[in-house]
């Protein structure tokens, strides 16, 4: 027997453990439990077809070769990627730190303050640079930042003439290509009408709602946009700005102009470019719209006791709560990458941060007096770190720089631009200045002068202090920040802890195999727009993991091109959408969904223009198919979609699924497959083969990429023939269909560098190694199934009895006892656990997940935790809620306090097991107040104080 295969590694049951967990399943053998599991029809016939496995070191080396075959040239082309330095102490203890990016979004907040703190780090930073009042935790990229701005905008318009009338949205022609083309994708479904100019001929008629700029534009010109925003501010046009984050710190800051809103993308603070993401963009508005905001916001409250404690703020599932009347259908965002840009700016400092862009700006002062003074012209008149070029011949000086292992940015013809970074150097200079030498045949005299004056005008710099608070001043050397890393990570309960069983978001093992390639600069330094032929490892990579994943799913094509599994959704919605208008049938907008799904479906829907139309569940938690056939029927002229999550969200194989699926196709409408469980599918069944004409998946649930604490996901779609020709497209880089939409990300292939992820654990599992995980992960289900039978109820299961990779167990019996879900959630926290998902899709249960990846010895103390807590349950009243599970968690402070006067023994409150000294996790704080932190809503690190008087 091999022993250096992954999928030992990768799955946490091995062949000791069968009799024993076949025995409690009551089965022979895992092949009648997966008989008894899917239903035979929809079984897959044949095996994958794909490459035999690698093992752990031959990935490593087939990595090495394919990243040696990226070209890593010093990329200038700026357009909102700019290489920036990655400080090692962030890279080693946060980006290669399982204590951070395995965790999970931060429901639990008291086993979650830790990034919580980060995360204010960031939100803090994001209010002081754009000098806004109120910042999210991050959005998936600039572009679909700048989009979420523009629908909030018109979400909240207000006119005194009629609301449908006011569609209008002004977008400078100084906006970046790729997010044009995202407020394209946008604006057209919601019936958004894009006015594209020069902000200074814009008329600011009543017909417009809102305006969004470029600052600087995406050739670097700094404009003055004071009158404008005045302008509009007396036209009731609300205005948004994409801005620079690094430029804002020698910048007026947008807020002194009175814009509502300011996003862009923190790449540039130490986040690799890594060939388009990921990379955590910022959100930040007036306190007015603290209720519109998309995506999460993290605020301060306090616990039980009184002592502060962070959560996430309001309407943090908002599309879970809205579902159709969402605005925005954000859920995954990109929370590693905006911890380590907020630690970026703790680490440096406000300082710091100066140095840098003095250093920025002034190599780009330097590289334009060394050009011109070769006989160029620069174009821009003020500008931070980008100029722009007047040259004869671009295509020559193309050849020039690329010899040279440089890109520029060719505009057209004659004219280039430059953008400088943080890691420019004095050599990168005289590199740069060279290319324009030999343009020109000219001796290339290029001198350095570190005190150059500034290009930009006293009226546009920033005079207004940033980053005072105490977190940016204090971790400036690296055992400081070392420490404050440890510090922030020991609160948080994650992945290296104990299993996180979370049902739909299946947090399985992230391989460090998997995670490794990431580090290298082969694959973090490539420019998105840097010319394909540079990139030919990732593009033989990124192909090979669309074909496998075409594969898997059992359909014709791939796109990478979503950042989050809600994109997906909305990109092949919009592509279902682009395909009915191809046939003549525009008019098909109805979106059948079925009760029990995700919030973000309907959320996406709307976002694509469909009218949502609720479709029944049954008593068994399945899809009501005669509620479905009356609904499709009824709406049969007008159908486009029906979106259905298999196995269902109640974690149940449905039987019917195919009789669905034609059902659909009958009445001339599309089916989506929401691919969130697909963990239960790989290997055994697939999308494709129930009938489905497209589905997403989460690349960081389902294929190893892990969750970041809430981010960075890969959502990308996989689609029948019919839909092919539609796959999103770019702007800069030719990607996508034939007739392909416009885009869902900034970036072509979206988040390239975590796609290695996924890549490596297909390719290291293998057919077999992905189909045993499969079995397994429904194995686990089941024994824990079983193992809390009797004392738990599971809602549902399949027409055998059995659970799919997950189940729902009921917990509103318990209110008898005075005891609530979110209880037993807290409660776990003592026992050392992350709480399964809470009240999703039911109200009152726990779904459970346990995935492949546990052993046998973790699934057992999981459910002895299970079973204890259900004793302490009996042992609650109704009429005195002073008991162990209502006063969960239990905090190291309570229990060495002098004091005690619970009525139960120290012990019980943090040792109720045995094994549980072992390993005691720690929450530290008391439970949270959800509610007063909302009515009190502090959103950045202002000091304790300030807080507690309020
Ligand atoms: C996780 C999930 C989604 C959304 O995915 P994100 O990456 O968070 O946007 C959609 N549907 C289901 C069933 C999910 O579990």
């Amino acid at each position: 027997m091999r022993t250096d295969l992954f999928a030992l590694r990768h799955i946490g049951i091995n062949e000791n453990n069968y009799q024993q967990m076949f025995k409690t399943v009551g089965v022979e053998n895992l092949d009648q439990l997966i008989y008894e599991t899917i239903p035979d029809d929809i079984k897959l016939k044949n095996n994958l077809n794909l490459p035999e496995a690698l093992s752990e070191n031959e990935y490593l080396e087939h990595l090495q070769e394919l990243a040696d075959k990226n070209k890593v040239f010093k990329s200038y082309i700026g357009l909102g990627y700019n290489e920036g330095l990655l400080p090692s102490p962030i890279k080693r203890n946060i980006l290669e730190n399982p204590g951070w990016y395995t965790a999970y979004t931060p429901y639990q907040a008291e086993i979650a303050q830790g990034r919580l703190e980060a995360l204010l780090n960031f939100q803090t930073m994001v209010c002081d640079l754009t000098g806004m009042e109120l910042a999210n935790a991050s959005l998936l990229d600039e572009s679909t930042a700048a989009a979420e701005a523009m629908a909030m905008l018109f979400d909240v318009r207000s006119r005194p003439q009629k609301k449908e009338n006011v569609v209008k949205f002004f977008v400078s022609e100084e906006i970046l290509p790729q997010t044009l083309s995202l407020l394209q994708t946008r604006a057209t479904p919601i019936g958004i009408e894009l006015v594209i100019g020069n902000h200074e001929e814009f008329t600011f008629g009543a017909d417009f709602f809102g305006a969004l700029l470029q600052y600087p534009g995406k050739y670097g010109q700094v404009n003055d946009y004071a009158s404008f925003v005045d302008n509009c501010n007396q036209n009731n046009i609300k205005v948004a700005v994409a801005a620079d984050i690094l430029s804002l710190v020698k910048l007026k800051a947008p807020a002194e102009f009175g814009v509502d809103v300011v996003v862009g993308t923190t790449q540039r603070f130490g986040i690799p470019l890594g060939y388009g993401g990921p990379h955590a963009a910022f959100f930040a508005t007036k306190e007015a719209y603290k209720r519109n905001i998309p995506g999460r916001i993290i605020g301060v409250t306090k616990d039980t006791d009184g002592k502060p404690a962070l959560r996430m703020a309001l309407q943090t599932r908002e599309q879970h709560i809205k579902r159709d009347k969402a605005t925005s259908n954000i859920c995954t965002a990109q929370v590693l990458l905006a911890v380590m840009a907020g630690m970026y700016a703790v680490y440096h400092g406000p300082k710091g941060l100066e140095y840098i862009a003095n250093k920025v700006h002034n190599t780009t002062i330097n590289t334009a007096t060394a050009i011109e003074k070769l006989g160029f012209k620069q174009l821009n008149t003020v500008y931070f770190d980008t100029i722009k070029i007047e040259v004869k011949d671009a295509s020559a000086l193309k050849t020039i720089a690329e010899s040279k292992k440089i890109n520029f940015n060719y505009i057209n013809d004659t004219t280039v631009s430059i953008s400088i970074n943080e890691a420019t150097s004095k050599k990168d200079f005289e590199a740069i200045a060279a290319c324009f030498a030999e343009l020109n045949k000219a001796e290339n005299t290029a001198s350095f002068t570190e005190d150059v004056q500034t290009v930009i005008p006293s009226s546009l710099q920033r005079n207004t202090p940033f980053l005072e608070n105490e977190v940016f001043n204090s971790y400036h050397s690296e055992t400081e920040l070392m420490r404050y890393i440890k510090k922030l990570e020991r609160k948080d309960l994650a992945l290296n802890h104990s299993m996180i069983s979370l049902g739909s978001c299946t947090m399985k093992l992230n391989a460090a195999s998997e995670m490794l390639p990431l580090s290298s600069a082969q694959w973090g330094n490539i420019h998105p727009f840097a010319p394909v032929d540079q990139a030919e490892g990732y593009q033989i990579l990124l192909k090979r993991l669309e074909d496998h994943l075409s594969e898997i799913t059992g359909f014709a094509a791939t796109s990478l091109q979503p950042n989050s599994g809600a994109q997906g959704e909305y990109a092949g919605l919009m592509v279902i959408r682009a395909y009915h208008e191809s046939r003549n049938e525009a008019h098909r907008n109805i979106c059948l969904i079925p009760a029990s799904a995700h919030g973000t479906n309907p959320a996406s829907a709307v976002m694509a223009g469909m009218k949502v139309v609720v479709t029944k569940t049954d008593d068994y938690g399945n899809i009501d198919v005669n509620d479905l056939r009356e609904k499709a029927e009824l709406h049969k002229d007008n159908l486009a979609a029906l979106m259905v999550t298999y196995p269902s969200t109640h974690g149940v194989f449905e039987s019917s699924i195919k009789e669905v699926t034609q059902l659909i196709h009958d009445n001339g409408g599309q089916v989506y497959m929401d691919g969130a469980n697909m963990n239960a599918q790989v290997g055994l069944t697939n999308p494709g083969n129930i009938g489905a004409d497209v589905c997403h998946l989460n690349l960081h649930k389902t294929f190893a990429i892990p969750h970041g604490g809430g981010g960075p996901g890969v959502g990308p779609i996989c689609v029948a023939p019919q839909l092919v020709p539609f796959l999103p497209g770019n702007p800069v880089i030719k990607t996508g269909g034939e007739k392909a939409i416009t885009a869902i990300s900034s970036a072509p292939w979206g988040s390239s560098l975590v796609c290695l992820i996924s890549y490596g654990y297909i390719v290291m599992l293998g057919e077999e190694g992905l189909r045993q995980s499969t079995s397994i992960a429904i194995l686990n289900a089941n024994y824990i199934k079983e193992r809390l039978s009797g004392k738990f109820d599971v809602l549902y299961t399949g027409e055998k009895g059995r659970a799919a990779h997950e189940m729902i167990i009921d917990c509103r019996p318990f209110k008898q006892n005075g005891i609530e879900v979110t209880d037993i959630a807290k409660r776990l926290m003592d026992y050392g656990f992350h709480a399964p998902t809470v009240s999703f899709p039911v109200a009152g249960t726990l779904m459970i997940e346990p995935t492949e990846s546990e052993s046998l010895a973790e699934l057992d103390r999981f459910c002895d935790t299970m079973l204890s807590i259900r004793a302490e349950i009996d042992e609650a009243t109704l009429d005195n809620p002073n008991n162990v599970l209502k006063n969960s968690p239990h905090t190291l402070d309570m229990v060495t306090n002098d004091v005690w006067d619970f009525p139960y023994s120290r012990q019980k409150a943090a040792f109720p097991l045995e094994h549980i000294a072992d390993n005691k996790f720690w929450p530290v704080v008391r439970r949270v107040d959800e509610a007063y932190g909302d009515r009190n809503l502090i959103c950045t690190c202002a000091p304790i104080e300030a807080y507690m008087e309020a």
